[in-house]
């Protein structure tokens, strides 16, 4: 039988850590349109041993939509390196809002502060130098902090995502939103463990418990995706 007058129908490729892909979705349609001081601060991470930690540009622009939408005015963000997810923040929300941002490592967000100054949001950002757990124990001993959130952006010890999780589900109010960060862990989540090198294999385990445990949190909505090194989006629905 004579096929070639019919496009074969094929399952799609797989577009995972195509790199010819990102780099045009990249160019075409995230760094022509990336802030001035989001790029220097992009491009000072690229001099950095460990500027490979700065969040996606195409994840960031994914989370600037979601900033949008919901209006969001209160955030938090636990994991700030230098700070590429955090200027994207404070450049998407208004004026008034506010960022309580946390890391024990004040040396990496020294490194951005300058870009975060020239934008003109430093003013949006509370920095606590510190591991995020007990900034985050603190804000709930405070009732009037309990769904009082709009956003939560996670992006750290890996760990200890389900110990943020507990927590952001009470801070942030209910229709708010909570984004995780590296829930692919590398593409590692879907290899043998004896595949993956010694030092990614305790993380690797984490996130695996990590996205089993919130894929059947009923407290949610959520959307599980490919984009940077895996992001999974929450939706607090009661
Ligand atoms: N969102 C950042 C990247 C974060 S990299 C960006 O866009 O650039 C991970 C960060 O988590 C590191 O800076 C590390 O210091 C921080 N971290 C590690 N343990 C932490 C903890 N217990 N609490 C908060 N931050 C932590
Ligand atoms: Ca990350």
């Amino acid at each position: 039988m004579d096929n070639t007058s019919k496009p074969a129908m094929f399952p799609n490729p797989v577009i995972l850590q195509s790199e010819g892909l990102l780099k045009y979705i990249l160019e075409t349609g995230v760094y022509p349109r990336e802030a001035e001081t989001l790029k220097e601060l992009r491009n000072a991470n690229a001099k950095h041993p460990l500027g490979f930690m700065g969040a996606a540009p195409d994840a960031g622009q994914l989370i600037a939509m979601l900033l949008k939408l919901l209006n969001a005015k209160k955030t938090i963000e636990v994991g700030v390196f230098t700070g590429y997810s955090l200027l994207l923040t404070a450049l998407t929300i208004p004026h008034d809002g506010k960022i309580i941002a946390m890391d024990p490592d004040r040396k990496a967000y020294e490194i951005g502060l300058p870009f975060i100054k020239k934008a003109g949001v430093e003013h949006k950002i509370d920095f606590i130098e510190s591991p995020a757990l007990p900034v985050l124990d603190k804000l709930l001993e405070d009732g009037a902090n309990e769904g009082s959130f709009d956003f939560g952006f996670v992006d750290a010890d890996k760990n200890n995502y389900w110990n943020y999780h507990e927590r952001l589900m009470r801070l942030v109010k209910i229709g708010g939103i909570v984004a995780y960060d590296n829930t692919l862990w590398g593409g590692s989540v879907a290899l043998a463990e004896e595949s993956v090198s010694e030092a990614k294999r305790e993380w690797r385990r984490s996130t695996l418990a990590f996205n089993e445990a919130i894929s059947k949190d009923s407290r949610l909505q959520i959307a599980f995706l490919s984009i940077g090194d895996g992001l999974i989006i929450c939706i607090r629905l009661h």
